[in-house]
């Protein structure tokens, strides 16, 4: 197996928590879409941190607001105008309030969004953040600015994310950015450019840096992380894959879990598998996304496999990590789909028995492949009715699945407290399962044995390991006690009586 001495000294990262101070300008950011958004937004605060700006979680007190946007529905889309209805408001009360747009819908709209929202100062594509504090330069002086420039370069690789996470028990990490792939419904390649992978000696240093920080997991983030490739510049021996990168971030600390996300079915190699076998620490999930279980239908998506190598992916992630979860992502409706096509996905559906999955009805992008050159022909009634039976499916799978976790003990990082009830913790499983239990004298980010006794579609419910053990000790106890009582009694019983016969 891959073995590569990496140099850890570490890049002298600065306060990896937000900085809240108030004699700086304050932007407020808010986040939309996937989790590479949210890393994203982080990144931007490093950025702003570094140019005299500080976090705010009020907008009323923002000198800036930022929306990092998504494109990928939308329905995405429509809650951002929505958003900017309200900083209007806002801008209203304090006419020199700064408003931005960044991310997919910025990449994607450019110089429009500026010409339909008037409130808006400033569109910032995902591959153009280091240039904010330019541009906002630009803004303070009352100009509008715009860069929206794709990079074929830039993975942001040297600045290390402010994380704006509460609990401080999980942390993104981004390997790469943009994607080579061209899905036919997907609007990321436009969006966020061809695929770049991140100098893997970065990325260790990040987990590293992490680790030092107290975070006890780690999400590894590309948009096809399977292809995950950094070139050596003199060595092509010396290059570095997914699996390699895997094993060296799993190497950082054992007690650091790893996931990663997303896959793609044709990228997904044995290696990856294997080294997931490997190590402890890296956790047994996969997300798969599947789309369509028609093979006719992944043509038309551009998706390059068919449903028989999916599904021999699948086989072979159970061959090599037999308790791993898979997760997908399915699209009900896509153009052409007909009913035999919907039940193939219902088959393949059962056939990969998934744990969990995200489910849509396909939502036409525009200027996507799809858009260009196929008929969104499927009527939105039909849509539902297919989505909603690809739901209750599978609501039905992931309690099958939940259910056969009864009795089993899982090693559950905590979270924090569960939504319902502050005498109980949510934690997830390496499988990534949520798992509601009560405290203990456990704290957020402890690990903790905790043995499954029920559970719904979406939860399982469970008790500490060692408190149960506690509590049978302590019953065999009492009952020993007992027990040598009812001894002593009769021994003393029948010494009374002897004496009483003499
Ligand atoms: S793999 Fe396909 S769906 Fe995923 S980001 Fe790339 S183009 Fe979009």
């Amino acid at each position: 197996m891959f073995k590569q001495k990496i140099n850890t000294e570490k890049i002298n990262y600065k306060s990896i928590k937000p900085v809240f101070d108030n004699s700086k300008k304050r932007v407020y950011i808010e986040t939309y879409g996937c989790q590479m958004n949210v890393n994203d937004s982080e990144l931007v605060l490093s950025i702003l941190q570094d140019n005299d700006y500080s976090l705010t979680k009020n907008i009323d007190e923002a000198d800036l607001v930022l929306v990092n946007t998504c494109s990928i529905r939308e329905n995405a889309e429509q809650r951002v105008w929505g958003r900017l209805d309200v900083f209007r408001l806002a801008k209203n009360k304090k006419p020199k309030l700064k408003i931005g747009v960044i991310g997919c819908m910025a990449e994607r709209l450019k110089e429009q969004l500026l010409e339909r929202e008037k409130i808006v100062d400033l569109i910032v594509g995902p591959d153009a953040y280091r240039s904010l504090p330019d541009l906002l330069r630009n803004v303070e002086a009352g100009q509008k600015d715009i860069n929206v420039l794709l990079s074929r370069e830039e993975t942001y690789a040297d600045i290390c994310p402010v994380r704006m996470d509460e609990n401080g028990v999980s942390a993104f990490v981004s390997i790469m950015r943009g994607c080579n792939n061209a899905c036919a419904y997907c609007v990321v390649p436009y969006t966020r450019g061809a695929e770049r992978s991140r100098n893997p000696e970065t990325v260790v240093n990040e987990v590293q840096t992490l680790v030092d920080n107290g975070y006890k997991e780690i999400t590894l983030l590309g948009q096809n992380v399977n292809s995950y490739l950094w070139k050596h510049k003199d060595n092509p021996d010396k290059n570095v894959n997914f699996a390699q990168l895997l094993e060296m971030v799993a190497l950082v600390s054992s007690q650091m879990r790893v996931r990663f996300a997303t896959s793609h079915p044709k990228d997904l190699s044995n290696g990856v598998l294997y080294t997931m076998a490997m190590y402890e620490n890296i956790c047994n999930c996969i997300h798969l996304p599947a789309q369509s279980g028609s093979t006719r239908m992944l043509e038309l998506m551009n998706r390059k496999y068919t449903r028989e190598h999916y599904l021999e992916r699948i086989a072979k992630i159970r061959e090599i990590i037999p308790d791993c979860s898979v997760t997908t992502d399915i699209i009900a409706g896509f153009c052409t789909e007909t009913e035999d096509d919907h039940k193939q996905t219902l088959s393949l559906m059962t056939e990969a028995g998934y744990d969990f999955a995200y489910m849509f009805k396909y939502s036409e992008r525009p200027n996507t492949k799809a858009a260009r050159q196929l008929q969104d022909d499927v009527p939105d009634e039909i849509k539902t009715k297919r989505l909603n039976e690809i739901i209750e499916l599978q609501n039905k799978l992931s309690l099958e699945s939940n259910r056969k976790d009864i009795g089993k003990i899982f090693n559950v990082l905590i979270d924090g407290l569960s939504k319902r009830s502050d005498e109980h913790f949510s934690g997830r499983t390496s499988q990534n399962k949520t798992v509601v239990f009560p405290k203990g004298n456990y704290n957020t980010g402890d690990y903790a044995n905790v043995r499954i006794i029920s559970c719904t579609s979406a939860t399982l419910i469970g008790e500490i390991e060692e408190a149960k053990k506690r509590e049978t000790i302590t019953e065999l106890k009492n009952m020993i006690d007992e027990t040598i009582n009812i001894v002593e009694k009769k021994i003393k019983n029948t010494i009374k009586k002897e004496k009483k016969k003499k």
